[in-house]
């Protein structure tokens, strides 16, 4: 088994999976670490925006992605208790990919890490990431076949973390667990079939205690996706004792937004609720460091805008073509790569620090009954704002805007 390589990364997200596929396309040698077996189900909304198509497409997967996805997302909508507000989704600056796009994770991710693969990227899977030692230019990666319990040690002077923002890369952390608190967004997910959900339409949950989204996703495929407040969570389920969580999430939805209810009214939900949480939104402390950060490990957004994953697919673009575009030399050592991981830091804050700050606002705005109440008005009265908002959340964002800020 290689257990040296150019550069590590942990993680086949759509960051760690981005990555893999530009510094293999760079004739790098790369092992890929994951810790799930694929194809898997992950929470996630499953909107990809239309900027992400081009890169999509650059990492080789675009043909894929037009035949599975599902329709093409033309309108935007908020639902708030027993109103829904219609308008019209920005088209995207690029010509070429105008409309976003839902795919489920399970085929999405799957796509990336088999495109991976194909370009000989070593893929250690389900492998996980426990430890790391060294230091720029002299990584060792410990990690543990899940399965099996075999251990390796992988070692390269560059690595990158996308293991998103969930789970700990360390076996037998010491640091003491985060304690709960009441304003913790707990994540949730579930897939239906037969739903009455309009082809291309994306509404935008606003209730009390949370936000969510639904869209039609590939193959008829409802996805419905929400963030709950932990506080709001104990009180559905001591509303409904015994009753499973994600079913009390579904209850809730349903009575909170009408439009939920109507959209599923005859529709069968295919496997179960999913979860995961608390949400980290915000920047890393790491990012202007080493090892490097990609996708949520490096910051997330509130996913209301359903941006992570461009910001995921961008990130990785933001950071391989300045990795690929340095000199050797300037990579082995830890001053090149400290100096690098500084630039590539900046090109992020100034890249995805807007939308994540708008994200926050719009979260807190619908996450309170009185404030989601008056957006839902205002929007009634001026639906605009629904395009506008989706405009300045980076949804008509070209590609080369992207490429551009990579180059500054
Ligand atoms: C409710 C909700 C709705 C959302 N909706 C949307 C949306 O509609 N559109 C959108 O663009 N974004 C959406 N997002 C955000 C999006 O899901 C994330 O931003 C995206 O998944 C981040 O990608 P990533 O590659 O950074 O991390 P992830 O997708 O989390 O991937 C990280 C990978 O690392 C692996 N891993 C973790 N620890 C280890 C380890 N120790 N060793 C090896 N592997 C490890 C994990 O198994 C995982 O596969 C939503 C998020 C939520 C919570």
């Amino acid at each position: 088994m290689r257990t040296h390589f150019d550069a590590v990364i942990i993680g086949a997200g759509p960051a760690g999976a981005a990555c893999a596929i530009l510094l293999a396309g760079a004739g790098w040698s790369v092992g890929l670490v994951e810790k799930q077996r694929f194809p898997r189900r992950k929470v996630c909304g499953e909107c990809i925006a239309a900027s992400n198509l081009p890169l999509l497409a650059a990492l080789g997967v675009g043909a894929q992605f037009d035949a599975l996805a599902g329709p093409e997302i033309r309108r935007i909508a908020l639902m708030h208790r027993t109103r829904t507000v219609i308008a019209a989704m920005p088209a995207a600056a690029d010509a070429a990919f105008p409309w976003g796009r839902a795919l489920g994770r399970e085929t999405l991710d799957t796509l990336l890490r088999d495109r991976a693969c194909d370009l000989g990227v070593t893929i250690f899977q389900p492998w996980c990431v426990v430890g790391i030692d060294g230091e720029a230019g002299n990584w060792s990666c410990h990690a543990r076949a899940i399965e099996t319990e075999r251990r390796v040690l992988l070692r390269s002077p560059l690595l990158i973390d996308a293991h998103g923002s969930w789970e700990t890369l360390r076996e037998n952390a010491t640091t003491p667990p985060r304690l709960h608190r009441a304003d913790d967004l707990l994540a949730f997910k579930a897939n239906f079939t037969g739903g009455t959900l309009a082809d291309g339409l994306l509404p935008i949950l606003a209730f009390a205690g949370g936000y969510g989204g639904m869209v039609r996703a590939g193959g008829g495929v409802t996805t419905l996706a929400c963030c709950v407040r932990r506080d709001r969570l104990y009180a559905l389920r001591r509303a409904a004792p015994g009753m499973a969580v994600g079913q009390a999430v579904e209850r809730y939805l349903r009575r909170a937004c009408r439009g939920v209810d109507d959209a599923l009214s005859a529709a069968l939900r295919t496997g179960a609720w999913i979860g995961s949480g608390p949400l980290r939104p915000g920047v890393r402390a790491g990012l202007d460091a080493v090892p490097f950060q990609v996708g949520n490990a490096a910051g997330e957004a509130h996913p209301i805008v359903g941006e992570g994953m461009s910001m995921a697919l961008q990130a990785a673009f933001l950071l391989c073509t300045r990795l690929t575009g340095q000199c050797a030399p300037a990579l082995q050592s830890a001053a090149g790569q400290r100096a690098l991981a500084g630039h590539y830091g900046l090109a992020w804050r100034r890249q995805f620090g807007p939308r994540l700050r708008l994200a926050a606002a719009f979260a807190h705005l619908a996450m309170h009954d009185a404030s989601g109440a008056l957006m839902s008005r205002l929007t009634q009265l001026f639906p605009a704002l629904l395009t506008q908002g989706a405009i300045q959340a980076g949804k008509v964002r070209r590609v080369s805007d992207t490429l551009r800020i990579a180059d500054a």
